[in-house]
């Protein structure tokens, strides 16, 4: 046992820190280390040594500013990470590495609400194809993360309404795919992950306070709070779907009535043009019809984007982020959609938080959320795995080993 503040658990507790900061960032340079931690410079540059030493980071030169540098990740070779996304029409599986790159990756349509169990055996099937494709062995996969689109009970890690997921009642989605992959498996939202991937790869990049607004079948927000997600005690925290617009409006599936959901979600939107422009129509669709300036899609667009922006106002004023990021197919409409969020926003924000917030589209697109559960992975493992595994310094030339064949590094 070692005494708390004795030198070795300090130093340990370097180690650690240093090692978170590169784990979320994918690479920084010794001064951003130092930064980040509050560690001196001659702190950071030993623990950087040893850390290279035992081959659990890699250090490259770059250059910072014009000056020369040295950008430390950890190694590619330390392990992989794997991320699967459950979305309702869609299953999206990713396998990385622990630099932040992005080893293989495949999506495939599915009708996940039908059956939780043959979803499940497409996505068993397509993990153990990426790990292979990825050209590392599955004994070095460190987790795996897995996103569905349902609120989820942190506790019991068991999906919070059926109502969302109807062919999904009395499964927990994390022991289901542990026990078919016997690897550890962490669980969590789709909008959770979407936040996630936004901050550690997309439009959120570098912030500490945000949050991500999915805008799909249902309406719900991924926030990030002093660069952590707050899921609340239950796991239901950022349900902005269900923020009361009109207390007499159309009753929503939570059985509330005129919640921000019935006004801007997909059948909702593709309600309101059922008449006009007959069945058969998609989120995407509307917004392609919009972008050529179809007059009755850039109503809808531009309602639910005013919509939008009263929830987002609430969360302005009850969390002051610096950035909304929307995600979703909607989010494809652009300004259609982003400019009605910002006047309701300027509308029925309080001034002084609405002054700070940007509003823009998600970067990643539909890969936020499997990116988002591979970033959960990298943020939930913990350094003690990186630390014991590699404990023995390795020679120079296997540590600086890397694995042949092309990468596809991310954006
Ligand atoms: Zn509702």
């Amino acid at each position: 046992m070692e005494t708390p503040g004795s030198q070795s658990s300090l130093h340990r507790a370097n180690l650690e820190r240093v090692l978170r900061a590169v784990r979320m960032s994918g690479s920084l340079t010794q001064a951003e280390i130092a930064r980040s931690t509050g560690l001196s410079a001659a702190t950071v540059s030993n623990i950087v040594r040893e850390l290279k030493d035992t081959g659990t980071v890699d250090v490259t030169p770059t250059s910072s500013g014009g000056r020369r540098a040295r950008s430390v990740s950890l190694s590619g070779d330390a392990g992989i990470v794997v991320g699967v996304d459950f979305g309702h029409s869609h299953l999206r599986v990713a396998v990385g590495n622990l630099a932040h790159q992005v080893l293989a990756e495949q999506a495939e349509p599915i009708d996940v609400d039908a059956s939780a169990a043959q979803g499940f055996d497409r996505a068993e099937r397509l993990v153990a194809q990426l790990i292979e494709d990825s050209g590392i062995g599955p004994e070095k996969v460190l987790g795996v993360g897995l996103g569905v689109p349902g609120p989820i009970d942190v506790e019991s890690g068991v999906i919070g309404s059926t109502a969302i997921l109807p062919g999904w009642g009395g499964i927990n989605p994390r022991e289901e795919l542990a026990d078919r992959l016997g690897m550890p498996v962490h669980v969590d939202n789709d909008a959770n992950l979407g936040a996630l991937g936004e901050l550690v790869w997309g439009s959120g990049r570098g912030l500490k306070d945000l949050a991500y607004i999915k805008v799909a079948s249902g309406v719900g927000a991924g926030l990030v709070i002093s660069g952590r997600i707050y899921r609340g005690p239950g796991g239901t925290a950022g349900e902005i779907g269900h923020i009361t617009l009109d207390e007499s409006g159309p009753v929503c599936r939570c059985g509330n009535r005129g919640c921000l959901e019935t006004f801007t979600a997909a059948r909702h939107m593709l309600g309101l043009l059922g008449e006009s422009h007959g069945p058969g129509l998609t989120v995407p669709k509307v917004v392609q019809l919009a972008a050529g300036g179809d007059p009755g899609c850039r109503r809808v667009i531009s309602d639910a984007g005013r919509h939008i922006g009263m929830g987002v106002a609430n969360l302005c004023n009850l969390l002051n982020p610096r950035r909304v990021i929307l995600g979703g197919d909607l989010a494809e409409a652009g300004e259609l959609v982003l400019a009605p969020i910002r006047e309701s926003v300027a509308r029925y924000a309080i001034p002084s938080a609405a002054r700070q917030l940007s509003v823009v589209p998600g970067a990643l697109g539909s890969r936020a959320e499997v990116l988002g559960a591979l970033a959960l992975v990298l943020s939930e493992m913990g350094d003690s795995t990186l630390l014991e595994s590699t404990g023995e310094p390795v020679p120079e030339a296997q540590s600086g080993h890397r694995r042949q064949g092309a990468l596809k590094a991310l954006p």
